[in-house]
């Protein structure tokens, strides 16, 4: 289906999962009240069950279960609340409905009070642990409330005494309920805590695993799996890709002569200037000691490659690689090979191996291209 033309779901619902969820939920919601509504209108006042007075009282009653709710949760008004389905007010308000029928319409109080317990039941799945109690503790205290009243002002078919008991009955149960609720909430509270902590800590040991500590560079390991996706994608599109493999020359003499200390702000200051002349989509991985690897990705031409590394060679004639040796100047061979399909990596790999094998026995400091 093309963008211009959702789908009636997705007008009623909306295209974001979780709105969708929540606008299903708040919908059927209004159709229950729909019934009711209809109930009222075509059967209990009809049959005389609810007077005109109060059949009113209950029309007034549900136009916020009709009208309000559903619209305020599709319009995504709600998504910032703290009960961005109104899950709590809903409850409350089919609550405070199902008591005002209780109290003025005799008929179906059993059923009424169970359907009350059943509401709260619909807290367990979204409602936060405060909620839960707040919801469970007004609807027991509109019950107590609706039964003191009855001890001062008369209701049709009703013994307070009888009900105190019943209802006492009642709120206990619906009691236990919110302290179920209360347990979920905690428990979904404990794993979304649980969830987001496992998920900060998987990031912070992606950096770790993808990066290399000293030189920041991409780590081996993650170096090479960015070379198979960018195999497969060349795969896939024909895009060609090129690899280089380099290797600083004569490093085991700057570590002897200035210390391991001068050796590392080497490699630190080499890794800077590549990232530097390279192309934002160009890769750099350390691929071992201080040997590097590059992915040139959609690179179709060998003297693409070559201009990449002789920009970083002229670079590094003029740059200071150590603040402690200003003087020392650090050059690379490299041996680069462009991918063409059906070659393995692996193939590809072994191919600029050789070619940076040559570089070195060739005199080092230049960049050999792979056959
Ligand atoms: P060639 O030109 O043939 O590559 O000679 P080379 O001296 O660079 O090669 P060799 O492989 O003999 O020496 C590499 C040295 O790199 C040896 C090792 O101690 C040093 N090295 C490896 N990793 C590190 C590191 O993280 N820091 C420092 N400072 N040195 C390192
Ligand atoms: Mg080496
Ligand atoms: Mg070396």
């Amino acid at each position: 289906m093309s963008a211009s033309t959702p789908s009636w779901s997705d007008l009623l619902l909306g295209t974001e999962p979780r709105l969708r969820n929540r606008s299903l939920l708040t919908l059927l919601g209004s159709l229950v009240y729909v019934v009711w509504l209809l109930a009222l209108v075509l059967f209990a006042m009809p049959q005389q069950r609810v007077s005109p007075e109060l059949g009113r009282v209950f029309m007034v009653l549900m136009v916020p279960g009709i009208l309000l709710f559903y619209p305020l949760v599709r319009s995504g008004r709600t998504q910032n609340f703290a009960d961005p389905d109104l899950m709590s007010v809903q409850i409350l308000w089919g609550c405070l409905i199902a008591v005002v029928a209780y109290a003025t319409v005799p008929t179906g109080r059993a059923a009424l009070l169970q359907t009350m317990g059943l509401a709260l039941v619909f807290g367990f799945m979204s409602l936060s642990a405060r909620t839960a109690l707040q919801t469970g503790v007004i609807l027991i205290a509109m019950l107590m409330a609706m039964l003191a009243s009855s001890f001062v002002i008369p209701l049709p078919q009703f013994n307070p005494t009888a009900q105190t008991v019943k209802l006492l009955a009642a709120s206990f149960i619906m009691g236990l309920i919110t302290l179920q609720s209360l347990k979920f909430a905690r428990l979904r509270e404990r794993v979304l805590t649980e969830r987001r902590e496992l998920a900060a800590a998987q990031l912070a040991l992606e950096r770790v695993t993808r990066h290399d500590g000293l030189t920041g560079l991409l780590s081996r390991l993650y170096g090479q799996e960015r070379l198979e996706r960018e195999h497969q994608r060349a795969q896939l599109t024909g895009r060609t890709f090129g690899v280089v493999l380099m290797d600083l020359d004569h490093f085991k003499q700057i570590n002897d002569r200035h210390g391991h200390q001068v050796g590392d702000e080497v490699l630190v200051a080499f890794a800077q200037a590549a990232r530097e002349v390279l192309r934002d989509t160009d890769l750099i991985a350390r691929w071992g000691g201080e040997e590097f690897l590059i992915i040139l990705p959609d690179t179709h031409e060998a003297g693409k490659a070559l201009q990449a590394l002789e920009r970083l060679q002229a670079r590094l004639r003029t740059s200071v690689v150590s603040e402690t040796v200003p003087a020392l100047r650090v050059s690379f061979s490299a041996g680069y090979a462009l991918w063409s399909a059906p070659e393995d990596v692996d193939v590809l790999l072994q191919r600029a191996d050789r070619a940076l094998y040559v570089a070195k026995n060739a005199g080092r400091d230049r960049c050999v291209q792979a056959d």
